[in-house]
C-alpha cells in the first residue's frame, strides 16, 4: 500500500526506480478497467512530485525516499484540493462526446494563450514542476490530438503529463506511440471488499465481500452493484434459473423488463445486463462445482437454487455449457449487440441445455 492506494505497489516501485535513475518520463498513459483507481493514483503522483517538504530527489540515492508526499505542506494540501498552480486538470464535460480542442489550445479568440498545452508550458509558480492530468483520454477527438501533439513531440522541460484511458486500443496511434503505457490491473477481490467498507458502499463485511464478488476488481461496478432492487431481482431469478428447463420464455420476459427498468440509455441497460449475466455465469459454474462434487462458494440465496438445480440431476456437461452460455452472451453485450436480443436468444439456448441436459449442438 502507497498512502493509502491499495493494489497497485508495482507501479509505485516503477516511478521509484525510474527517479531514483533520474529518468522519469515526460509523458505518461495509464489504462486499466474504470474503477481500479488511475485517477486517484495521478494525483497521489502529482502530490509526491510538487510536495515541498519531501521532494523526490530526483538522480538522488535516497531511495526509498522518493515519492514520499508528507500530506501536510501547503503544495500537498493544495493538490489534495485541486488548488495547485502548478497542476492542470482537464476532462470530457459530460454533455460532450469528445475532450474539446479548446481545453488543449484555448478559445478561438485566445489561441495559443490559455488552454492545456499553453499552461503545461510555463514556469512552475511553486515546485520544480508543471504536471497536467488528462483524464478521459478514451475521448480524444482528432483535432484535440493534433493539438496536443507539439507538446508531446518536445514536452517543456519540468513537465509531466498524464493522459488515463481505459485500455491502449482506444487510444489515437499518434497519442499512444509518444506515451509511456502504465498498466493498471483490476483490484484484488480482497482489497476491493476493504475499500468497499472503507467507502460505505455497503454497511457490513458480508455485504462487502459479496459485491466484490461481482465486481471484477472494479469499484465503479461495485458502486454499480451496490443496488438493493439488483440483489431482490436476484433471488427470484436464481429460483427461475433453477427450474430454467420448464419456463425458459417467461424468464426471457421477466430478466428483459428488469433490464429495461434500468433507463433509457444504452449504456445503463448494457451495464445491468451484464449484472443479471453475471449472476447467471456464477449460478451455472457453482452447479457445475456441484455436480463435480465440489464445495459451493457463495450465499444461502444461491446454495438454494443450485440444491434445487442439481436435485433435477443436470450432468457436469450441462452446467458447463450453461456457463459457457453465459460467458458468449456477455461477450456479444460488449461488442454492442441488441440487449433484448442477446437476452432472448441467450434464455432460449438455456432452456434448451437444461431441458436436454446436454450442451447445444455446434452451429454449422
Ligand atoms: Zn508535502
Amino acid at each position: 500500500m502507497w498512502h493509502g492506494i491499495e493494489g497497485h505497489d508495482d507501479v509505485v516501485e516503477r516511478f521509484r526506480q525510474a527517479l531514483a535513475r533520474g529518468r522519469l518520463a515526460h509523458t505518461f498513459l495509464f489504462v486499466g478497467p474504470e474503477g481500479v483507481g488511475k485517477r486517484t493514483f495521478a494525483k497521489k503522483l502529482a502530490q509526491a512530485l510538487l510536495c515541498q517538504k519531501s521532494p523526490p530527489s530526483e538522480g538522488g540515492a535516497r531511495g526509498g525516499d522518493v515519492l514520499d508526499p508528507c500530506e501536510k505542506c501547503p503544495a500537498c494540501l493544495q493538490v489534495a484540493a485541486g488548488s495547485h498552480p502548478d497542476l492542470i486538470q482537464i476532462a470530457r464535460p459530460e454533455e460532450k462526446s469528445s475532450l474539446p480542442v479548446e481545453l488543449f489550445i484555448g478559445s478561438r479568440e485566445k489561441r495559443g494563450q490559455e488552454g492545456l498545452c499553453h499552461e503545461l508550458a510555463l514556469k512552475p509558480f511553486m515546485g520544480g514542476r508543471r504536471i497536467a492530468i488528462i483524464d478521459d483520454a478514451d475521448d480524444l477527438a482528432i483535432e484535440g490530438a493534433n493539438a496536443l501533439l507539439k507538446t508531446l513531440e518536445e514536452p517543456p522541460p519540468q513537465s509531466v503529463l498524464i493522459l488515463i484511458g481505459t485500455s491502449e486500443q482506444r487510444q489515437l496511434p499518434t497519442i499512444r506511440s509518444r506515451c509511456q503505457v502504465v498498466y493498471f490491473r483490476p483490484l484484488p477481490e480482497d482489497v476491493l471488499a476493504r475499500l468497499i467498507q472503507q467507502q460505505e458502499i455497503a454497511a457490513t463485511a458480508e455485504e462487502a465481500r459479496r459485491l466484490a464478488r461481482f465486481a471484477g476488481g472494479s469499484l465503479t461496478a461495485a458502486r454499480e452493484l451496490a443496488d438493493p432492487a439488483l440483489w431482490e431481482f436476484r433471488s427470484s431469478f436464481l429460483a427461475d434459473l433453477a427450474t430454467i428447463g420448464k419456463a425458459s420464455v417467461a424468464l426471457s420476459a421477466k430478466v428483459t423488463a428488469f433490464v429495461g427498468e434500468a433507463g433509457k440509455e444504452a449504456p445503463r441497460r448494457r451495464a445491468r445486463a451484464r449484472q443479471v449475466l453475471a449472476f447467471a455465469e456464477d449460478f451455472f459454474r457453482q452447479l457445475l462445482r456441484t455436480t463435480s462434487g465440489l464445495a459451493l462458494e457463495g450465499d444461502d440465496v444461491l446454495r438454494k437454487a443450485v440444491e434445487r438445480a442439481s436435485a433435477a440431476g443436470p450432468g457436469a456437461e450441462a452446467a458447463a455449457a450453461g456457463a459457457e452460455r453465459c460467458l458468449d452472451a456477455l461477450e456479444h453485450i460488449d461488442r454492442n449487440a441488441s440487449v433484448d436480443t442477446a437476452l432472448c436468444c441467450w434464455a432460449d439456448d438455456l432452456g434448451r441445455i437444461a431441458a436436454t441436459g446436454q450442451p447445444l449442438p455446434p452451429i454449422a
